[in-house]
């Protein structure tokens, strides 16, 4: 039963519009991300807050030129320095609330020049214990964002992404039992979470269950998993799948996602899981297997033949099936959701056993309640009233709170 202590980080897609006046294009790009990374540091004197520079190979930039020197790095402005500045190796982002600029679609004048710019705020990587706490360091940000008296915004093609790490290091087998819980869930459970707004944007929300690599091999040669291609890993893991019937959580053709289930558990390594995840057109699908060397860094490609050695590294699985939200409720639960389906994929073959036959248990009533079930089967029975809040918002079509009619964030209420 024992479970791993887990890590986990995020990443919120946000727009920051220009002031009647200003001028439009990309001329104050960077003005506008100096001035979000001020503020929000400001305002939160206690966090460690970086952004991103342009000024390599110049010595100085907008972003940072009246910043002290031991706070002007490489690409990087260090707005609130953490202890140490930075590590001697691995990416500075583990340790900064950090603001870069992001390829969003912003609205653009008649000429096409950008009326707005397109931003990302990036968390270190953060505890357990914080996510236990109600994430409070979340909260200032989001706060902070909310009274930034910066004219922002956000669409459901801006994303929030939840990256999940397990402390002592990501292996293939609680990779491959996350991704098989993602399976189980993503189509009655995340999907729904994710408003139907960004559900039906076919760049923005891709289910592994449906467009992964996975799903579009694992029929060109077989009709269904016979005994000669079964994995024994996967049967051991899950219950028999093959008497499964049709039914919404596995997009009406069991047979495939059964079979996409059992390529996921022949997979022979990090490197091979993280491909199979991508959508058959080559895209990122919601669910992303990152991953990184040991001091942090991104993986590159093991060469020809050669094995990966990306077991026990830093290498997170990253949920990328919300919209942005300023609500930090929202940004909890989604946490807690991927945060949980990793906790679970750490647990031994028995009790994960258990969770996958509850799961399926309630996958097989389908009804309208059956997304609190799948909740309780999760031990997030608590979310319960916040998701009943949070649908009834989507159905009036409002899939991001805290904007106004037209479309722009509102300050916070003190
Ligand atoms: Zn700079």
């Amino acid at each position: 039963m024992s479970s791993q202590e887990i890590t986990l980080g995020w990443e919120l897609e946000l727009i920051v519009h220009l002031q009647p006046g200003e001028e439009p294009g990309l001329a104050l790009e960077a003005h506008k991300l100096r001035d979000l990374a001020l503020t929000i540091a400001q305002q939160a004197p206690n966090l460690p807050i970086a952004a991103h520079c342009i000024h390599r190979p110049s010595a100085s930039c907008i972003i940072c030129d009246d910043a002290p020197a031991e706070h002007r790095l490489p690409h990087v402005r260090v707005v609130n320095p953490a202890t140490p500045i930075r590590r001697p190796s691995g990416p500075i982002e583990d340790l900064y609330y950090f603001v870069k600029r992001e390829h969003l679609n912003v609205p653009t004048d008649d000429d096409g020049a950008r009326l707005a710019h397109g931003y990302e705020i990036t968390s270190p990587i953060l505890s357990h214990a914080e996510l236990s706490a109600g994430l409070p360091q979340t909260r200032q940000i989001l706060g902070a964002i909310r009274s930034s008296g910066l004219t922002i915004s956000a669409h459901t093609e801006c994303g929030l992404h939840v990256h999940v790490g397990v402390k002592s290091g990501m292996t293939l087998n609680i990779a491959k039992k996350a991704a098989t819980l993602v399976m189980l869930l993503e189509l009655p459970l995340l999907k729904k979470f994710a408003s139907p707004e960004r559900a039906e944007r076919r760049y923005w929300f891709i289910p592994i269950s449906t467009k992964s690599e996975f799903i579009c091999c694992a029929d060109r040669v077989h009709d269904e998993v016979t005994d000669a291609i079964a994995s024994p890993e996967l049967r051991q893991h899950v219950p028999d799948l093959s008497k499964q019937k049709p039914a919404e959580w596995n997009n009406n053709e069991p047979n495939r996602l059964h079979l996409a289930l059992n390529e996921i558990w022949l997979t022979d390594s990090i490197w091979r899981l993280s491909k199979g995840f991508f959508s058959y057109e080559g895209q990122k699908a919601s669910l992303v297997l990152c991953t990184r060397e040991r001091n942090g860094d991104s993986a590159s490609e093991p060469s020809r033949g050669a094995p990966d050695s990306l077991e026990g590294t830093p290498s997170t699985l990253e949920f990328r099936y919300p919209p942005m939200s300023f609500d930090i409720d929202f940004v909890k639960c989604w946490a807690e959701i991927g945060c949980k389906i990793v906790e679970l994929a750490t647990r031994d073959v028995a009790a994960f056993r258990q969770v996958a036959t509850d799961l399926l248990k309630e996958l097989e009533r389908n009804d309208a309640s059956q997304w609190e079930r799948l909740l309780k089967v999760l031990d997030l029975n608590h979310q319960v009233p916040f998701w009943r809040q949070q649908l009834a918002r989507f159905e009036d079509d409002e899939p991001i709170r805290f904007l106004d009619d037209d479309g722009f964030l509102v300050p916070e209420r003190k």
